[in-house]
């Protein structure tokens, strides 16, 4: 019959339509407007602009960073020590070269700092780097 079929995958299709919108308007209401606006990536390889390898100016750090992407585009680094500048020579295209799939939603910056050890905790704390300690 395929009128029935024809019936019965759009009323699958609604069921999904609506618990799609559902979690959607649940993560809108739980999380400050920042968190949707604000995404970040971790990046543990050194990252060059020009053919040049950038440094924390504080510390030194050339790697293990925290990429922040703000509403208008503009891209932070960030890295263990939780030193953080706005980085004008990289772009949005940039962080989305740079940027995973999936990653983990969190209430603040601050959040997810303290998550992924670039809140000063690991300070001075670079993880072995496999092209380099093999
Ligand atoms: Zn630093």
């Amino acid at each position: 019959m395929p009128t029935k079929d024809l019936q019965q995958s759009r009323a699958i299709l609604a069921e999904t339509l609506f618990g799609d919108d559902a979690l959607l308007r649940l993560q809108g209401e739980s999380e400050p407007d920042d968190s949707i606006r604000i995404r970040t990536t971790l990046h543990s390889d050194p990252i060059a602009i020009t053919g040049i390898t950038v440094m924390c100016p504080h510390c030194g750090a050339r790697r293990d960073w925290l990429v922040i992407c703000d509403v208008l585009g503009r891209i932070f680094l960030r890295c263990r020590c939780a030193h953080q500048w706005h980085e004008p020579e990289l772009t949005r295209a940039d962080f989305n070269a740079m940027v995973g799939e999936g990653g983990q939603k969190y209430p603040s910056l601050e959040a997810l700092a303290r998550d992924t050890g670039h809140d000063g905790t690991l300070a001075g704390a670079y993880f072995p780097d496999k092209a380099i300690t093999s």
